[in-house]
């Protein structure tokens, strides 16, 4: 569903339908890790934080379905370039487990 006020995603260039902000996802996460080891926990809250900065500067903004905070990026591509930095630094199984987390059911229309 697309209405006229969308906005489009700065890294794919798509209409951002459900955007997602950076502390709603992390809260998601959050909940994963408290199951994670103390090792994992540090790293990906460390690419929570890097990733922050990154998205601070892109200006366009649209407000998260979550919290009405501002969404710089749809949820898919916050994710895919979670996955990109998580994939290098976390083991094999913490990272399938963080991938289960974030197929895209738990958003709904993507
Ligand atoms: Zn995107
Ligand atoms: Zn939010």
């Amino acid at each position: 569903m697309i209405n006229k006020n969308f906005n489009i995603c700065s890294e794919c260039f798509e209409a951002i339908t459900n955007p997602i902000c950076v502390d709603c996802i992390e809260k998601e996460v959050d909940c994963w890790l408290d199951q994670s080891s103390y090792s994992v926990k540090k790293a990906v809250k460390s690419e929570f934080k890097k990733l922050r900065q990154t998205t601070k500067d892109i200006g366009q903004t649209t407000p998260c379905v979550v919290c009405r905070k501002n969404a710089e990026v749809c949820p898919f591509c916050l994710v895919e370039d979670l996955k990109n930095r998580l994939g290098r630094i976390l083991p094999n199984k913490s990272f399938r487990e963080f991938s289960m987390l974030f197929n895209f059911s738990n958003f709904g229309e993507y």
